[in-house]
């Protein structure tokens, strides 16, 4: 193999430049990036760097950067596979041997009229800066949903005292931790003066120019001089979507060592992929393909196509059995959340060990009796433990 191309330049691209390199790969590495940064971390975006306590350089990711060719701030458009080329926005082809797919995704915007200024998505650090800049002291920002970026950014603004309000159709926060967690994040929020629209959904924001309000289906009109839709996010798949290849919910389907399957069901031995737009059969998803949007699946799965893709596909290992639960984090004031485990797929959960004063919070999920997953707040190193519990032999 002399041509190896990533397409995606975040983190998952940059891993597995790196894992080529460590690998002792020699040959061509070229990353395509739509973005004009190199790769740089995306957590700091919705806590340090709206915080202001980071930098964008120390968004940074770790590690040295490769030694590859960069194609910054170009798109790809189409992936010929019997050319095995990548075709550019500009025209441009770039030819592969190996292919890395690492093309993430992008923040859903909202799907409706809206005011020409004021209303924000957060994905990446142009979004930050423009977000960041809309706000002064007087500002008051609602924030449409309640995930974990909802979440989030509403933290990071309250410890500057700025008004917040939160909108979600879900009955709590975080709706993926279930309703124990929920109750108890939206009690923290609470505390720290965050308001909270649960239960309800958003009809359309007020203003031409700029917005001045958020309305809610039942009528509520919320001021607001900033708006941020944090309503999830859609896969960057379009630039391979009529290649051939199998295809969950706009996402790629790979085996459990990161190899491609085409919509046939055969493996594609020189393409691999890796994060947010790919998804693998995880043993907690019934051996389903699942595509897990966390920070440290992106690393593991990077990690471990960059050493298959120089293999035979007899040779491939699948993913270790501890990378194989997925981990999250999040930090929303003095808590740090953790969870290890395939929360989605809880029906039930149990709460462990509570501390209100702390705050501290241990929580299970089961599913038909099994655990799946574990959550913690401000008790980390118990999740390592829950890791450990719920690996197992990884799907061949
Ligand atoms: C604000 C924010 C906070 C987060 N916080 C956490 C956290 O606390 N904990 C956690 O576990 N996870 C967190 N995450 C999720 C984590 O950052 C992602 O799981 C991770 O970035 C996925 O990496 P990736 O390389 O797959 O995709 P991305 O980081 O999205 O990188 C994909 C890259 O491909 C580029 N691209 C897209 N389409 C094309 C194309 N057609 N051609 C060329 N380039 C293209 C994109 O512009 C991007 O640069 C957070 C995400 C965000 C946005």
């Amino acid at each position: 193999m002399q041509d190896v191309v990533a397409v995606g330049g975040g983190l998952a691209g940059f891993r597995f430049a790196q894992g080529l390199r460590e690998a002792g790969y020699d040959g061509r590495v070229t990353i395509v990036s739509d973005e004009k940064h190199l790769p740089y971390d995306r957590p700091p975006l919705s806590k340090q760097l709206l915080a202001g306590t980071y930098t964008e350089e120390q968004c940074a990711l770790p590690g040295d950067a490769p030694d590859v060719t960069w194609v910054m701030g170009r798109r790809a458009e189409r992936l010929d596979r019997e050319r095995r080329v990548v075709v550019l926005d500009d025209g441009a082809e770039v030819a592969y041997d190996g292919l890395l797919i690492a093309t993430g995704r992008r923040a859903r915007t909202w799907n409706g009229p809206m005011p020409a200024s004021g209303v924000h998505t957060l994905r990446d650090l142009e979004d930050t800066a423009a977000f960041r800049s809309a706000i002064d002291a007087d500002a008051k920002v609602v924030i449409v949903g309640a995930g974990f970026i909802g979440c989030e950014v509403a933290a990071t603004l309250r410890k500057e005292g700025v008004s917040v309000t939160v909108v979600d159709v879900a009955a709590y926060p975080m709706p993926v931790m279930g309703s124990e967690v929920g109750a108890r994040a939206a009690a923290i929020h609470e505390a720290q003066g965050v308001r909270f629209r649960l239960g309800r959904g958003v009809a359309g924001f007020e203003g031409e120019e700029r917005v001045t309000g958020v309305r809610l289906e039942d009528g509520e009109l919320l001021e607001a001089t900033v708006v941020l839709v944090a309503v999830g996010s859609v896969p960057n798949s379009e630039w391979f979507e009529d290649a051939g290849l199998s295809m969950d919910r706009s996402v790629v389907v790979c085996d459990a060592t990161c190899t491609v399957i085409d919509a046939s069901g055969q493996p594609v031995p020189e393409i691999v992929a890796a994060g947010d737009i790919a998804a693998w059969p995880h043993h907690h998803g019934d051996g389903a393909a699942v595509c897990i949007e966390h920070w440290s699946n992106a690393r593991d799965m990077a990690d471990l196509a960059a050493v298959n893709l120089l293999l035979p596909i007899s040779d491939r290992s699948p993913m270790a059995a501890t990378a194989s639960v997925p981990t999250f984090w999040s930090d929303q004031y003095d808590v740090k959340i953790k969870s290890a485990g395939f929360l989605r797929a809880a029906d039930s959960w149990t709460i462990v060990a509570e501390d209100p004063e702390k705050p501290s919070l241990l929580v299970e999920g089961h599913r038909n009796g099994e655990l799946v997953g574990a959550i913690a707040f401000n008790m980390n190193r118990s999740i390592i433990g829950y890791q450990r519990q719920l690996a197992a032999p990884a799907p061949s």
